[in-house]
């Protein structure tokens, strides 16, 4: 199996539920379709709007279609911090060297997990997408904006 074919994710989309906010996540792909709320049972389909099929790039939210989305690297902090804890216990019998492994572990998962493309109107994570170079890291900026803008629509 190539470096790629394992690195590679079905696309999902990750939201929280109008109806009870918890969060909701849709795989797309085949199978495929609409997927109910594990907290109220509300369905919920982003599918017929998602990017065509082949196609990896995302352009606009698949929830709300706002085209203000920025990148964020996919990285669980809590497994990160989890990593440190066990490699600080161990360091005592290792002299010190589980918290060199420990580092070397978390810069592995940062660089494994690619990249999580977020709403600035939702807050939907949309997994599973290339890079789409038009959308830069988070910009405070612009959150202000589209803020300002979904108060006053
Ligand atoms: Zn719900
Ligand atoms: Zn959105």
């Amino acid at each position: 199996m190539t470096w790629e074919a394992r690195a590679a994710r079905p696309p999902s989309a990750a939201f929280l539920c109008d109806g009870c906010g918890r969060e909701v996540v849709q795989v797309f792909g085949p199978p495929g379709g609409a997927v109910a709320c594990p907290g109220c049972g509300r369905e919920h389909d982003l599918g017929r709007d998602a990017t065509p099929p082949g196609s990896r790039l995302l352009s606009r939210c698949l929830r709300c279609g706002l085209d203000r989305l920025y990148v964020q690297k996919d990285f669980n902090k809590k497994a990160g911090l989890w990593v440190f804890i066990v490699a600080a216990a161990l360091s005592i019998p290792t002299w010190g060297l589980s918290l060199l492994a420990a580092t070397l572990i978390d810069l592995a998962l940062y660089y494994a997990l690619g990249d999580a493309t977020l709403c600035y109107g939702c807050g939907t994570v949309h997994r599973g997408y290339l890079r789409n170079p038009e959308h830069g890291p988070f910009d405070i900026h612009v959150q202000e904006a589209v803020d300002r803008r979904l108060r006053t629509a």
